[in-house]
């Protein structure tokens, strides 16, 4: 068509440049589900086929992976009819990947409902100019850096509603569709990893929001939940319930927050913090509390399934006189060498091995018998007697040793392996015990 005056056009002439300048036409039946392409241009050509599923359609335009060809997890398809509601027009840019493009391809979408039918005319277009691609770059980023939050929707449940889904991560656009909120939580349950999922039927139940939620009170909890790429990612649930003068109107926010990287090392600190809590410092054994625990252990697994398990107490001999001759630095030097001496020689799996103050250790240890519990202490005796202390070179202990026993509390065992220890001194130390 050659250049000529704006008034010398007809009507199906401008038609005509429209037909050559859009990209790709499709019309839409959504009670079919269907889509046929009118024109298909360029990227256009390879991305959409000439009839295909609306679904599919729907699917290549969002639930991809920013700028990759990859699908996003299939948990997220229950959104996509959503994504493929429209109720008047609609345009944004997109960017999608089609087959064989080395480039992401940035498009610009335009959705006219037709009248009185359930037909959609779709207006696609690529967007070649280096601009508009800066532009919608920079626009994402953006986004990105405000949304910490990776879903939000508006719940109501006096009428079982919800609107304003918004999956932040697959489009900045707010879809207002009619997902009932006792639908939806079913459609997402499955996101979460099993173990997380009897917590979140139980804390986005209509009834436990009701009770437990007054006017304007927010609340949360974390769990693991799959993000796009099909992996579990720790977020917060977000419920927040609108202020309101109305006791029957329950209307909620509600949102996802990504912090994952805040949990993983909140949780590193956690362990961190459980392992010091339990340590003994000087020794790096378990400490008082920590050795204790598991004696009350010892007492109810014994109790649960009969396992055999001995309790050992040890005890350092004449050890304020390495004290008062040597001084503190080199009794504590002395603690640190029996401790590593005892803890080298008692079995790695099912023993567990503490400090239960000053020169006074315990051992607990599953599995053995009574010959076998006092062939080991007799062996730890032996190990110490032979040992070398740094400075003061010899150092004896001496041990009382008892089995857990069917009526025993922990005042029992404690006194019985309190006493072996006693009468192991009392013999002349240096001395193993049974009782
Ligand atoms: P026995 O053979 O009867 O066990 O005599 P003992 O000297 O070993 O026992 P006693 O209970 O009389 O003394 C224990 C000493 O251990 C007293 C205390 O100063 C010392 N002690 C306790 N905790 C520590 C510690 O953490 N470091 C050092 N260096 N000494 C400690
Ligand atoms: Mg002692
Ligand atoms: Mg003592």
């Amino acid at each position: 068509m050659q250049d000529k005056a704006l008034e010398a056009y007809t009507i199906e002439e401008v038609t005509e440049l429209v037909e050559e300048n859009v990209d790709s036409v499709v019309l839409v039946d959504t009670t079919l589900g269907k889509y046929k392409a009118y024109r298909r241009h360029g990227v256009f050509n390879s991305f959409i086929d000439e009839n295909g599923d609306y679904h599919d359609l729907i699917e290549k335009l969002w639930f991809h992976l920013n700028g990759t060809n990859e699908k996003i997890t299939k948990d997220y398809n229950v959104f996509v009819s959503y994504y493929g509601e429209f109720k008047g027009k609609y345009s944004r840019r997109l960017k999608i990947q089609a087959e064989g493009f080395d480039q992401p391809s940035i498009i610009q979408m335009t959705v006219y409902p037709l009248k009185d039918t359930n037909k959609y005319l779709f207006l696609m277009d690529e967007l070649d100019d280096d601009e508009y691609v800066q532009e919608f770059m920079t626009t994402n980023k953006v986004n990105t850096i405000q949304n910490a939050y990776l879903f939000s929707m508006y719940i109501d449940l006096a009428r079982d509603t919800t609107s304003s889904l918004n999956i932040t991560e697959v489009s900045d656009d707010t879809v207002n569709s009619d997902i009932k909120y006792s639908d939806w939580r079913m459609m997402i349950v499955n996101m979460f990893k099993p173990e997380d999922q009897e917590q979140f039927l139980i804390r986005s139940d209509p009834e436990f929001l009701k009770r437990n939620f007054p006017p304007g009170r927010t609340s949360s909890f974390d769990c693991m939940m799959l993000n796009l790429e099909g992996v579990f990612k720790w977020v917060k649930l977000i419920f927040s319930r609108a202020e309101t003068n109305n006791e029957d109107d329950y209307r909620f926010v509600f949102m996802v927050q990504d912090i994952h990287d805040n949990s993983i090392e909140l949780l590193s600190t956690l362990k961190n913090y459980e392992k010091l809590a339990l340590t003994d410092p000087l020794t790096e054994i378990l400490n008082h509390g920590g050795i204790k625990a598991e004696i009350y252990n010892a007492i109810d697994n014994h109790k649960r399934d009969g396992a055999d398990v001995s309790v050992m107490m040890l005890d350092l001999d004449y050890f304020k006189n390495v004290n008062d001759t040597y001084g503190h630095a080199a009794g504590d030097a002395t603690l640190k060498k029996f401790s590593d001496i005892i803890k080298g020689l008692l079995p790695n799996e099912k023993t567990y091995f503490g400090r239960w103050g000053g020169e006074e250790f315990v051992a607990v240890t599953y599995g053995k018998s009574e010959t076998e519990t006092l062939e080991k202490a007799e062996e730890l005796r032996k190990a110490v007697e032979s040992g070398q202390f740094p400075e003061i070179d010899r150092m004896t202990c001496s041990i009382g040793v008892t089995l857990v026993k069917n009526d025993d509390s922990f005042d029992t065992l404690f006194d019985r392996v309190d006493k072996a220890l006693y009468l192991s001194k009392a013999n002349g130390r240096n001395k193993v015990t049974l009782l």
